[in-house]
């Protein structure tokens, strides 16, 4: 049974309709990946789940209608979202910002035992401990971004960008933390523009273009695909 259902999903920012009716699942287990260019509704798709814009239409996540339910309560039913352009709290240091991850956890061995777990996926994090976070590194940032997600312990982890403005020996650090968190059971929803390393490790895609779903399918298969090479992969 899928855990995340979208149908007909549609959300506008005042007359502009960014989402025209997006349908797509995700089962538990998967890496799906949206991709498609710039404007074309990615990131009003992971804001339509995690309850950031108003949408219309059904979003079911484990069964239940979640359509509308603020962020807060999206993020407690384990739904994480690790926004676009990595927005972590510059001005507050790496265990501040990965405490505010944990905001809802309240003892403190499960606050500790979760944070040696994202140390373990991200050591750099364990170094910097005490450095404001607006210091360090485009993709030291991005793992902080992800490793504060984690910290919520989520069963959908929801990525938006996260290769963007990163160096590609970098950019395959976090994709294989992205693979190895979804070999240890998280269902992963990943949004890029990097089309070739997003489906390189996708179980399945959706492309999607001016707010509608124009191609789904298997990630190796939209890989080889002619309209895709042609669009994102060129
Ligand atoms: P990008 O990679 O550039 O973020 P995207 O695929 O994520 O692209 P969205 O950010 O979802 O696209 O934007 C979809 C459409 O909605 C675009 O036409 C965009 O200009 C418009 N849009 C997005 N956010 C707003 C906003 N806050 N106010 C008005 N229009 C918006």
């Amino acid at each position: 049974m899928p855990l995340l259902v979208l149908e007909n999903v549609k959300a506008n920012y005042g007359g502009i309709q960014a989402l025209k009716g997006i349908s797509m699942a995700v089962t538990e287990g998967e890496i799906v990946t949206l991709i498609g260019s710039n404007g074309a509704g990615k990131s009003t798709t992971l804001k339509s789940i995690s309850g950031q814009v108003k949408v219309n239409g059904s979003i079911t996540y484990g069964g239940q209608n979640i359509a509308n339910l603020p962020p807060h309560q999206t993020s407690r039913l384990g739904i994480a979202h690790v926004p676009e352009g990595r927005r972590i709290f510059p001005k507050l240091t790496v265990k501040e910002n990965l405490l505010i991850g944990a905001f809802a956890v309240k003892q403190k061995r499960t606050i500790e035992e979760r944070m040696e777990r994202v140390f373990s996926y991200f050591p750099k994090l364990k170094e910097r401990l005490d450095q404001k976070g607006g210091t360090m590194s485009g993709g030291e940032q991005q793992m902080l971004a992800i490793g504060r997600a984690l910290m919520g312990r989520p069963k959908l982890l929801m990525l938006d960008e996260p290769s963007m403005g990163l160096a590609p020996i970098v950019v395959e650090q976090i994709f294989e933390i992205i693979s190895e968190l979804n070999q240890e059971g998280m269902t992963i929803l990943l949004v890029e523009q990097n089309a070739y390393q997003a489906l390189q490790i996708a179980d399945r895609g959706y492309v999607i273009q001016t707010g509608e779903i124009v191609l789904e399918g298997v990630g190796k298969e939209l890989m080889v695909n002619e309209q895709v090479q042609e669009a994102y992969l060129a």
